[in-house]
């Protein structure tokens, strides 16, 4: 398993349920901690992995959890700025506008229904994190112009590696 950096096609799959709550994903969710800890991220999404399922793990500092079918049910209407970075993306950071506040609804490694209510960087984390899954971007959040430059450099600084 390895962090796949932008602009590897699997970054922009939409991400399929979890029908079995097996033995596998308990492995995977594993995985997917060791390689977050790894390169000191606060959350990894499956499709970063070349995973195409809906499965995050998040660690703001409380702790691993994993959300498995992560549904936003509620989100408030206040809205606030944050500067984020994503570990596809090594040299970028954009200041994305998210709600504050979000309750989700999720499945846990057994594939039990849990709902949490999260505030400040966790909810911004689980909403980083569930775009993933839907192959949405950070980058895809800058106006136009901005999107062409970064893209273009993105795309010439893999080349060079
Ligand atoms: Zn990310």
């Amino acid at each position: 398993m390895e962090i796949k950096t932008y602009p590897d096609p699997c970054l922009r799959i939409r991400a399929k349920s979890v029908e079995d709550f097996n033995s596998d994903i308990a492995k995977m969710l594993n995985d997917m901690a060791d390689i977050m800890y790894a390169n000191r991220g606060i959350g990894l999404a499956a499709p970063q992995v070349g995973l195409g399922l809906r499965v995050l793990v998040v660690d703001t500092g409380d702790g691993i959890v994993n959300y498995i079918n992560p549904v936003i049910e509620d989100a408030s209407k206040e809205k606030s700025k944050l500067e984020e970075g994503c570990l596809s993306f090594p040299d970028v950071t954009v200041n994305i506008v998210r709600p504050k506040k979000i309750t989700v609804r999720a499945r846990d490694a057994g594939g039990k229904f849990f709902i949490k209510t999260l505030n400040g960087l966790e909810a911004k984390a689980i909403q980083h994190e569930l775009d993933h899954l839907n192959g949405k971007l950070i980058i895809d959040y800058l106006d136009p112009i901005r999107y062409f430059f970064t893209q273009r450099s993105l795309k010439r600084a893999k080349k060079n590696k």
